[in-house]
């Protein structure tokens, strides 16, 4: 039995000073503390108590790439940033495209014990944008996130003809990573004012918004659930809006660093600061914090993407792109938009996500018989990020002094992180 004393639970009733008691897999009672000895009390002194996070986005590198990172030191990092479900992306080595290697990586993640990992499925056969992948053997395998994250579907023909396929198998979701490569492919950082600076080739906001705009028209002519990842320009967020006025199924999601920072952080050609979609200007960014809050983007996702430090260490136009983000994302997320607001800070972070991926065991309020699912959550610590879980340590926040830190994560009633003191 863990004691969790002192917290700031987000309950069904909204947030109540509390003592939680644990039992096994579930929250046995939420209130005022118990007389018996012999627990395991945790004192809170009034860190914030909740579902532990989700993130819909995440590169596992496993198989395929795992000096990068493999399923249990992703697993590691995801509880040490407080999440206790994630979503692994496909494009391993091999991608997940078929009944077998679907079946390979949700045996093998159901071994995983510090978080749940639940496997996407790629939207086309060996991610190559040219036939659909296989669905149904994908499907029965248990997969019900479809995405080619890495690259957009590049026809509309074949998003359309996915659409009709997925919209037919219950609970199937499309998560689209919206780059249009005739536009891109040559770009390596936001094509604006310190690409021009730098003479260095950039990506337009219109790589992103020209397929978030198909996509969205595709979405409504078929009628199909889709989501799309790592939103990072306010024209996207204008297409979003609409859209859902219009009454189309969208959802979206946003990564911790494009709340945080802007394209004059890659200034220095630090090649932690290179991802795709590449790090915006002023207005996007602050767009972006507008839209978390009123919620067009219902969710936070890291698209945790680990790269070893050789292999970043090279000239900014050759690394690869992508950077970590499970073990910073709660607090970059609290020191940038949700700090001030628990109730929005675990409905961006868990609870919508858990609804979006269909995990009943998440992102649930705490009360008496809800899953033992938790994160304890200090939104007054301030540390300095540093000495990654993961294998990797790409982070464009290494070093930087962040305010709101993960105390414990606990994930079916096991405490599977316990530090973050300062
Ligand atoms: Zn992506």
């Amino acid at each position: 039995m863990i004691v969790v004393r002192n917290a700031r639970v987000l309950t069904p009733s909204g947030i109540e000073d509390a003592s939680v008691v644990i039992e096994g897999d579930t929250v046995h009672s939420v209130g005022a503390e118990p007389e018996a000895n012999g627990h395991q009390v945790i004192e809170a002194g009034g860190a914030w108590l909740g579902p532990g996070l989700v993130d819909l986005h995440v590169h596992l590198r496993d198989p395929g790439q795992t000096w990068k990172e493999d399923m249990r030191s992703g697993a590691r990092a995801a509880a040490a940033g407080g999440f206790t479900a994630l979503v692994a992306m496909p494009n391993t080595d091999p991608p997940v495209d078929d009944r077998t290697t679907a079946t390979a990586a949700v045996e093998r993640a159901a071994g995983i014990e510090d978080v749940e990992i639940v496997a996407a499925g790629a939207l086309t056969r060996g991610r190559s944008g040219e036939a659909l992948a296989d669905f149904d053997g994908m499907f029965e395998a248990g997969v019900r996130i479809f995405s080619d994250d890495g690259d957009s579907v590049p026809t509309a023909g074949l998003l359309r003809r996915a659409m009709a396929y997925l919209r037919d198998l219950p609970g199937a979701l499309i998560a689209e990573h919206a780059e249009d490569r005739s536009l891109a492919a040559t770009g390596h950082l936001h094509e604006g004012e310190v690409a021009s600076r730098l003479g260095i080739a950039g990506l337009p906001a219109l790589a992103e918004e020209l397929v978030v705009a198909r996509d969205l028209l595709l979405a409504a002519t078929t009628g199909t659930r889709l989501h799309i990842q790592h939103v990072s320009t306010s024209g996207s967020l204008d297409l979003i809006r609409r859209a859902r006025a219009e009454g189309v199924e969208v959802t979206s999601e946003v990564t911790p660093h494009h709340l945080a920072l802007e394209e004059s952080a890659v200034e220095g050609l630090d090649t932690n600061f290179k991802m795709y979609p590449p790090l915006r200007g002023r207005d996007d960014r602050v767009a972006l914090v507008e839209a978390l809050r009123d919620g067009t983007i219902d969710v936070v996702a890291t698209d945790h993407a680990p790269h070893t430090t050789a292999e970043k260490e090279v000239p900014f136009e050759e690394a690869p792109r992508g950077v970590i983000g499970l073990e910073t994302a709660a607090a970059v997320v609290a020191t940038n938009a949700l700090g001030g607001d628990p109730r929005l800070f675990f409905e961006r972070m868990s609870i919508a996500p858990a609804g979006i991926a269909g995990l009943s065991r998440h992102g649930r309020l705490v009360e008496k018989g809800s899953p033992a699912n938790l994160v304890l959550f200090d939104p007054n610590l301030r540390w300095v990020p540093g000495g990654f879980a993961s294998k990797s340590s790409n982070s464009p926040f290494a070093g930087i002094e962040l305010t709101g830190r993960v105390l414990m994560t606990i994930r079916e009633g096991k405490i599977t992180y316990e530090g973050g003191s300062g």
